[in-house]
């Protein structure tokens, strides 16, 4: 049995999925739960065009606000992708038109089983959910991802410089000519 689990099933998961037994004469790897791992082997979280703001500590508090009219991390009101397996972020719905959190709403885990009562309140954080627990400390957290961030860009950049005021152009350092391999030519 191959479970392609979701609410619904994604269309195109399946279409992969008799493609590759028509194609190899056998099915693809699957997880504990039976589900194809090109499908469901990474989390929401890890493939969210979101991301960037998760680990910036940048959420939208509430609906509407400025941040989530600016596309900011949906951890706050209630997304699941941290714990919900499935490709959406990559290949989307409706031919790839959208996603669900692309369009401003969180994940609510449903390709997880017995998600509807497992993943509510879809607008609250859960308890014992991996990462911060219930988002108490989501705010200190969010602001030393800042600080790293931040530490992390102004040490590449003061690298960079002590690079070039030592004259060795660092990146930028102009290529030498290609190593010679052989008698009759160059790599
Ligand atoms: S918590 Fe949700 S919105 Fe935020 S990065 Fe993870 S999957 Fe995306
Ligand atoms: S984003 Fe989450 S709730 Fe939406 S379809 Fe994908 S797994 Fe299901």
């Amino acid at each position: 049995m191959i479970n392609l689990s979701a609410c619904p099933m994604n269309a195109q998961n399946l279409t992969a999925v008799l493609v590759y037994f028509l194609t190899y004469g056998r099915f693809p790897a699957l997880d504990k739960l039976n589900r194809p791992l090109f499908a469901y082997g990474k989390s929401i979280h890890d493939n969210c065009e979101r991301r960037a703001h998760y680990d910036s500590g940048q959420y939208v508090e509430q609906w509407g606000d400025e941040a989530h009219r600016d596309g900011h991390c949906l951890y706050k009101m209630g997304c699941k992708g941290p714990v919900s397996f499935q490709n959406c972020p990559n290949v989307g719905w409706n031919d790839n038109t959208s996603w669900p959190i692309a369009c401003g709403h969180g994940c609510i885990g449903c390709a997880e089983p017995d998600f509807w009562d497992k993943m509510t309140p879809f607008y609250a954080h859960l308890p014992g959910f991996p990462g911060f627990g219930q988002g108490s400390n989501i705010d200190k957290i969010g602001f030393w991802a800042s600080i790293g961030v931040t530490t992390a860009f102004a040490t590449h950049t003061l690298v960079h410089l002590g690079k070039k005021l030592v004259g060795t152009g660092g990146d930028h350092a102009p290529e030498g000519p290609p190593e010679r391999t052989d008698e009759g030519g160059a790599e």
